[in-house]
């Protein structure tokens, strides 16, 4: 006997209540980064276990004031995009989070015209990266949309570690300190502002490092083709075990809405 398709479907992912937010800061951090502060009583709870986890935002529809709340088993709003909740502070509801203006597109285009009061939905948190705090030695990669993933990352690395960190951004004018309790070396790379150059920069950068040591744990994050092209880079002429690697491609070039769980494992 032949089973229905309902008994062979795997589960659907668990999704958390979406909750209202309401923006109570905009700030300027740099030419092409925006910090908007996201606050609201359905943040209760709202507590994210692992650095660079994610969040997802529901952003206004054309011709909406405000997102409609997402019913449970309605289709996916088309406004919806993947971000990192950067610093949570759970006693005033509030969460950060860095937004790059790069352009076209429903997050991108909100976040540059960003005032308070306006309402979004968030949903989340989903899971991000275990950082291993016994290792001495780290390598994190990335472009300006991970860089708040990142700096969770050095939030939670200790003083015993060291961690060389690639930035790859659009101009120096980007440029800012990074705080962690460990020993940074950071290097900014300036691509430009033509986006099809993504992970040029990186890899020329990475090419220039010093022989990568065994116990290094490494963490890339960037657009999606440039990622698959950096593991390849590290895993081959580097000799760098791919155990040893964690990577997400955060954004692809020409794609709308690129998925949060590309791992680049494929
Ligand atoms: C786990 C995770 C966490 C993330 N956290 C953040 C974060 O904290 N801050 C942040 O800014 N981004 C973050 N991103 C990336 C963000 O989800 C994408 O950049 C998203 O595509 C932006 O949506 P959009 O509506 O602006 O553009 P889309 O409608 O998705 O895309 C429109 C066009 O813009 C291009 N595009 C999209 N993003 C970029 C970019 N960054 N640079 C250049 N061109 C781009 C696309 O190639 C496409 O051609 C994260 C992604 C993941 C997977």
């Amino acid at each position: 006997m032949s089973s229905s398709p309902e008994t062979t479907a795997p589960p659907a992912r668990k999704r958390r209540p979406p909750r209202r937010v309401e923006v109570i800061r905009v700030e300027v951090l740099s030419p092409a980064m925006r910090r908007i502060t996201l606050k609201g009583d359905e943040l209760e709870g709202f507590t994210p276990e692992t650095p660079a986890s994610y969040i997802k935002l529901i952003f206004p529809e054309p011709g909406q004031s405000e997102p409609l709340r997402p019913l449970p088993d309605a289709p996916r709003p088309k406004a919806m995009r993947t971000y990192t909740p950067l610093a949570v502070r759970p006693e005033t509801l509030e969460v950060d989070v860095d937004f790059v203006l790069h352009g076209e597109g429903p997050a991108s285009t909100w976040a540059a015209q960003a005032q308070v009061g306006q309402v979004l939905f968030l949903m989340g948190p989903g899971p991000g990266y275990a950082v291993d705090t016994t290792a001495t030695q780290h390598l994190l990669l990335a472009d300006d949309s991970a860089l708040p993933a990142i700096e969770t990352i050095l939030a939670a690395l200790p003083a015993s570690a060291a961690a060389q960190v690639l930035l790859e951004v659009i101009s120096a004018a980007e440029e800012r300190p990074l705080q962690s309790a460990a020993t940074l070396e950071v290097q900014w790379l300036p691509r430009g502002t033509d986006h099809r150059a993504a992970g040029q920069p990186l890899e020329a950068a990475l090419r220039a490092l010093p022989a990568i040591a065994a116990d290094t744990k490494i963490y890339l994050a960037c657009e999606a083709a440039a990622m698959r092209r950096i593991r390849e880079l590290l895993a081959g002429e580097l000799g760098v075990d791919r155990k040893q690697i964690v990577s997400r491609g955060y954004w692809k070039l020409d794609a709308i809405n690129h998925p949060d769980h590309d791992y680049g494992e494929d």
